[in-house]
């Protein structure tokens, strides 16, 4: 006779194999097209460094993005295929090595046309309540919806800030809420030390937000002195957008984003260039 363990792997195992047929069905009849992916792939210098391998594993990521989640337009705002693909390609690129799992529990993409006016409740330590009006470019909601405006996409397309990605922003938020909280501290993987995530972030946290508290001049974005959930935020922007700014004003920062997202940004820059050097090179020698 079978024991519950074993009917538990049977089952396990059968869910495991419809969900790799259903993914193979939908990577094989609603790939994205080449000629639009290529296309969107050029409006967007964050994912210009990419090597051609991770490329492809990103528009498998991105289809697969597509299909799993709702984007919508708020108030008839109309999203052409173009501004889809755009907004799903830089959404699988901090996943890029984690897997569309990362970005569970949770089904709709908001796009207002520019940026967009929210009510929240605040809460004093005296128990007060009070509301407060706040124009966004972004927010990512627990268990619920992303909601970007389009204007700030494209912002970051067209005239990148060093650092600045409202998309990976948002995103990044949500990797950390994937555990129930947004605090700063997404699950690490096994191979991490929480204590040392812990220290190496919060230090960086801390002395930004005394740069702050004394009107020195920051190098990240000051908003990340904000809370340690925007810390996160704000540094994975600077990871995927300017690697070379975080790597060198927080190195350890840095290496502990290596470690979590399973990508190096900064060495990926640097093949870039390299391979952009050998190609230059070829081509002056055949001229
Ligand atoms: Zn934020």
């Amino acid at each position: 006779m079978s024991s519950p363990i074993h009917i538990k792997n049977f089952a396990m195992n059968i869910i495991k194999w419809v969900k790799r047929q259903r993914t193979r069905h939908t990577l094989k009849h609603h790939s994205i097209p080449y000629s639009l992916w290529k296309k969107s792939l050029r409006k967007a210098a964050l994912l210009h460094d990419l090597s051609s391998v991770e490329k492809a594993r990103l528009r498998r990521l991105a289809t697969l993005f597509l299909y799993h989640k709702a984007i919508n337009g708020a108030r008839g705002f109309k999203l052409t295929d173009e501004m889809l693909v755009v907004i799903a390609a830089q959404a699988a690129l901090p996943i890029l090595k984690l897997g569309l799992n990362y970005y569970s529990n949770w089904v709709e993409v908001i796009i207002y046309p520019g940026a967009f006016r929210v009510s929240h409740n605040n809460i004093d330590p005296n128990g007060l309540s009070s509301n407060e009006m706040n124009t966004l470019s972004g927010e990512a909601w627990l268990r619920g919806p992303v909601i970007l405006s389009w204007e700030d996409i494209e912002h970051d397309l067209h005239a990148p800030h060093l650092g600045h990605n409202v998309v990976i922003h948002e995103f990044a938020h949500k990797l950390d809420m994937l555990d129930g909280s947004a605090d700063g501290l997404p699950p690490l993987h096994p191979t991490m030390k929480i204590k040392q995530w812990a220290d190496v972030l919060s230090t960086a946290y801390d002395v930004l937000r005394q740069q702050v508290a004394h009107h020195h001049r920051t190098r990240i974005n000051a908003y990340a002195a904000t809370t340690p959930a925007e810390f996160f935020a704000v540094v994975s922007e600077y990871f995927f957008a300017a690697p070379t700014i975080l790597n060198h004003h927080c190195p350890e920062v840095y290496q502990q984003l290596v470690q979590f997202y399973r990508q190096d940004p900064l060495a990926r820059q640097k093949q870039k260039n390299l391979s952009d050097f050998d190609n230059e090179g070829s081509i002056s020698k055949l001229l």
